[in-house]
């Protein structure tokens, strides 16, 4: 499978509904299209009756999983739903979710957003209880222990794992007569619960899945709730003490969720046009110092570019920001295919060769000539940063400045999000200047930790620990995204 983007990968969407008297496989199908700008690997819904529970998952795009003849067979008024990016486990059909087993309890189902740090230790000490596995997916550990935990109520079966799961976890659980919301206690990634205007409840990890089910959002899955959807009520326990403080992910602000998302209170648009105003800031007041110390040329004072354009699409707002702050005009520089992101479609050899030109046409008109600042979320791998500005110039951009909405990322997500290694990041080990080289830019900004914590409008209570290296959880450096495979954990 080919990807185009070196961006840090989406980790996943999860979905879980209850909704009696509504066709549930259709509407779970719906909400995974709305989330699936958070996993295109794999997709897949579970759905059950009250008695019998069903499920059907495969390779690929939600449109390509699903067909009219497939939601038909899923009949029943609980659902949950996954699409999926691969952080713990290899891509195969093996590890899509849900994971569906039967248990002493009854079948249940399980997706998760999120990635466990003591998975390996959890499985270790499965198999040697003599529990055999299918798949090297975190999500299949959890699974088992839910289905071997003592307790009278699946409540108390989850809340009896909670205590045992070290990281991030926003799930949805399903038996035969309920929809569980799981999230860990520091709240690492989203979950959000809305009400359907039949009754109903949906929760999601984002609000743009509610909104496009017609639900009306209520309130966020709190760190170290789990929340039970049946008959018509929704059920809060808080199974474990929240960590104080709490860990959200704070690049689900800069890149991963959807604008329209709204976490915790806070416009996932909104925060990224701050992010913009803050980064102008920044640069202006970088370069004015620059200019005092005479190591920059006077003519990079005020207006130092000409037009301002964003890497489409999540970069447009922090553009907008970018631009009113500095006065420098706002105009699109690249149009994206967004067609071409994943494709079981292998390009020709020589196709291959024109990398992110497959993905991104520059509108010559708008950059010939011109002084042009670049603004992109982030730098990952830096595979794709020298590319971008290489078309810029070939489209007759005099010089291509680049200003991103992010701190440098040093330092691998071991929460879930997969950024590679430490050796595959650009930032680690490497100056600014470094990079800047590297990529060919002729000059090169990030934002401060700082400036990101001013646009995100809180001082504490997120993850940063790609940028800073200070984990809020311990984690072994060196554990590798597909450890199970490799042997490494
Ligand atoms: S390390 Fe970065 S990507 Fe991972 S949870 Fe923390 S802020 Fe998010």
């Amino acid at each position: 499978m080919l990807n185009f983007s070196e961006s840090p990968k989406e980790e996943c969407g999860v979905i879980g509904i209850f909704a009696p008297n509504e066709d549930v496989a259709r509407m779970t199908f719906f909400g995974l299209y709305a989330l699936q700008h958070r996993g295109q690997e794999a997709a897949g819904m579970a759905v059950a009756d009250g008695h019998v529970m069903t499920m059907h998952k495969g390779i690929g795009l939600v449109s390509q999983v699903f067909t009219p003849n497939t939601t038909a067979e899923l009949k029943g008024h609980y659902a949950i739903g996954h699409t999926r990016y691969s952080t713990t486990g290899s891509s195969s059909l093996r590890n899509a979710q849900p994971f569906m087993i039967e248990t002493i309890h009854g079948p249940l189902a399980l997706a998760h957003n999120g990635n466990l740090v003591n998975s390996a230790e959890l499985r270790q000490e499965l198999m040697e209880q003599g529990v055999g596995f299918s798949s090297s997916s975190d999500t299949e550990v959890m699974t088992m222990m839910l289905a071997r935990n003592g307790g009278v109520t699946w409540e108390e079966r989850i809340k009896t794992a909670m205590k045992k799961w070290i990281g991030a976890y926003s799930l949805v659980i399903l038996t035969h007569d309920c929809v569980y919301a799981v999230r860990d206690p520091w709240g690492f990634r989203p979950l959000c619960i809305g009400m359907l205007p039949s009754g109903g409840h949906v929760v999601a990890s984002e609000m743009g899945a509610l909104q496009t089910l017609g639900c009306e959002a209520i309130r966020d899955v709190k760190p170290g709730e789990v929340v039970s959807l049946s008959n018509n009520a929704l059920k809060v326990m808080q199974a474990i003490k929240p960590e104080q403080p709490s860990a959200m992910c704070v690049f689900e602000h800069i890149y991963f969720a959807r604008p329209d998302q709204t976490w915790d209170g806070i416009n996932v648009h909104h925060v990224r046009q701050r992010l913009g105003e803050e980064l102008a800031r920044e640069v202006e007041s970088g370069l004015q110092k620059r200019i005092a110390d005479g190591e920059a040329d006077k003519r990079m004072g005020k207006g130092f570019a000409d037009v301002v354009i964003p890497v489409p699409d999540s970069s447009v707002p922090a553009a907008i920001g970018f631009s009113r702050v500095t006065g420098i005009p706002y105009n699109d520089g690249f149009i994206k295919n967004r067609y071409v992101g994943r494709t079981f479609i292998e390009p020709t050899d020589s196709l291959r060769k024109r990398g992110v030109a497959l993905k991104f046409n520059v509108i010559n008109e708008n950059v010939r000539d011109k002084r042009v600042v670049m603004i992109d979320d982030s730098i990952v791998r830096g595979n794709t940063t020298g590319p971008l500005i290489k078309l810029l110039k070939n489209a007759g951009a005099k010089e291509v400045h680049v200003a991103i909405t992010c701190p440098p990322i040093a330092h691998p997500c071991f929460m879930g999000v997969d950024m590679g290694r430490h050796e595959d990041l650009i930032a680690h080990n490497r100056t600014v200047e470094e990079i800047r080289e590297h990529v060919g830019a002729d000059s090169l900004y990030y934002l401060s930790v700082e400036g990101m914590m001013k646009a995100v409008r809180r001082k504490d209570g997120f993850c940063q620990a790609c940028f800073t290296g200070q984990y809020p959880i311990p984690v072994d450096l060196m554990s590798v995204k597909t450890g199970f495979e490799r042997g490494t954990k």
